[in-house]
């Protein structure tokens, strides 16, 4: 398989090679390199995708949920043509970020005040400084398994890149262990900070109770709760705390939210905010360039308004629970050592049949099927990210996603020996 796709994707292997001498090992996104090659593409528009050799592919992917509108959504397209006439750079409060700010405070009720940042990474360590200065506090609770950003990474322990915060770390879904470490660290616990589905971490939905215990507990303590909606925020009109009740002190925000462009926000309790009233003596401050860049501030809104509704994200939520619910039939079906796990239109394929509720369950899936996978999946017109995440676009259509169902059939079926 592994050579098959070799022969097959050679402009983007010379793509490689050349980058090598600029960038280390070619690259300047982490997540996206794997071997042999990783496939560099050329075009993209609507739910579709050419690579550099010329092949299609039904993107399925969706730039690991940034990409919700898919490529060159119209409605996004005029927003940001529209925003671009008026001039780039413009130094000064301009004449939209009021506008998307209105519209995140608007859908997600426990935002009362919200900032812009460029990426949910830089959301994430606003929220972290903010939860610090509130409380007077050094300590950050999060979980083994979890993605906030390129810098604050959980996936064996805090990553070695991070920034020096003091971090306590908990299984993911384990309410037992949370609960006593934040009535442990009452006195030192500044904030939780958690996903309320690992994302990155292979789309393992939390527990509604380990969730709310994690709401109640950090109530009790004086601790805030900043839960991390940059991936989740499109399960509902307000994200994932919207179906579960649950109103977080803090919320990040990130991806599609920005209509594709470059975006980040975290936002909540109003007197937290305040923090960063620049009125107020004493506050945080948060400078950056292109927090409130034209552009972005100009697609996020259009998006919001235009395209994705709170309607609109019910009806994909419930499109792809049909589609995993299908895929798992399928895997059922050939009593399959695979699973797609996760909620509405985020899922990730993990081989192994035993039940999933942290990352350490999943590492047990064999890791060649999982690469396999992706070269099948690949040569059947399908691109997803390596690891097995699915993120929903709203262009695919039944055709596709009918498609994609009938490759994974192919899959169990060709490497039934391997799986079985
Ligand atoms: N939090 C979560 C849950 C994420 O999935 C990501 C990105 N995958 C981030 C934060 C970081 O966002 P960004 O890549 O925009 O920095």
């Amino acid at each position: 398989a592994r050579a098959g796709y070799a022969a097959r994707n050679p402009q983007s292997a010379a793509m490689l090679r050349r980058n090598q001498a600029f960038m280390p090992g070619g690259n300047t996104r982490s997540v996206l390199f794997y071997e042999p090659f990783p496939l560099v593409m050329a075009r993209g528009e609507g739910c579709h995708l050419w690579d550099a050799d010329g092949h299609r592919y039904v993107d399925l992917l969706g730039e690991f949920t940034a990409g919700l509108y898919g490529h060159s959504n119209p409605v996004i397209r005029a927003a940001i043509l529209e925003a671009l006439e008026g001039g780039l750079n413009l130094g000064a409060h301009n004449m939209l970020e009021g506008r998307l700010a209105e519209l995140v405070c608007g859908r997600f009720p426990s935002i009362e005040r919200v900032r812009f940042t460029n990426s949910g990474t830089e959301a994430n360590l606003m929220a972290l400084a903010a939860a610090k200065a509130f409380t007077g506090r050094p300590r950050i609770l999060v979980f083994t398994g979890a993605y906030h950003g390129g810098v604050l990474t959980f996936v064996s322990g805090p990553s070695t890149a991070s920034v020096p915060h003091d971090f306590l770390l908990a299984p993911y879904n384990d309410e037992e262990t949370a609960t006593r470490l934040i009535r442990e660290n009452a006195d030192s616990l500044a904030a939780v900070l958690v996903e309320p589905m690992l994302g990155s971490g292979g789309c393992i939905p939390g527990d509604p109770a380990f969730l709310s215990a994690l709401r109640a507990e950090t109530e009790a303590v004086g601790a805030l709760l900043v839960l991390d909606e940059v991936m989740t925020s499109r399960m509902s009109g307000a994200g994932r705390q919207a179906m579960l009740g649950l109103r977080p002190d803090l919320t990040t925000l990130g991806k599609y939210i920005g209509g594709g462009m470059s975006f980040g926000a975290f936002g909540g309790r109003a007197d937290v905010m305040a923090l960063f009233d620049p009125t107020r003596p004493g506050g945080l401050p948060h400078a950056g360039t292109f927090n409130n860049n034209v552009l972005t501030m100009a697609a996020g809104a259009a998006g919001l308004t235009q395209v994705f509704a709170p309607e609109t994200a019910d009806a994909l939520f419930a499109r792809g629970e049909a589609l995993r619910d299908r895929l798992n039939a399928l895997c059922r079906a050939r009593a399959a050592a695979m699973q797609f796990t996760g909620l509405g239109s985020l899922m990730n394929a993990h081989f192994t049949a035993a039940p999933i509720r942290r990352p350490a369950d999943a590492a047990s899936g064999d890791a060649r099927l999982r690469d396999l996978f992706f070269f099948d999946m690949a040569e059947a017109g399908f691109y997803l990210a390596r690891r097995g995440l699915v993120a929903l676009m709203l262009p695919l259509g039944q055709p596709e996603l009918d498609g994609f169902a009938g490759a994974v059939g192919q899959f169990l079926e060709r490497r039934a020996a391997l799986i079985g």
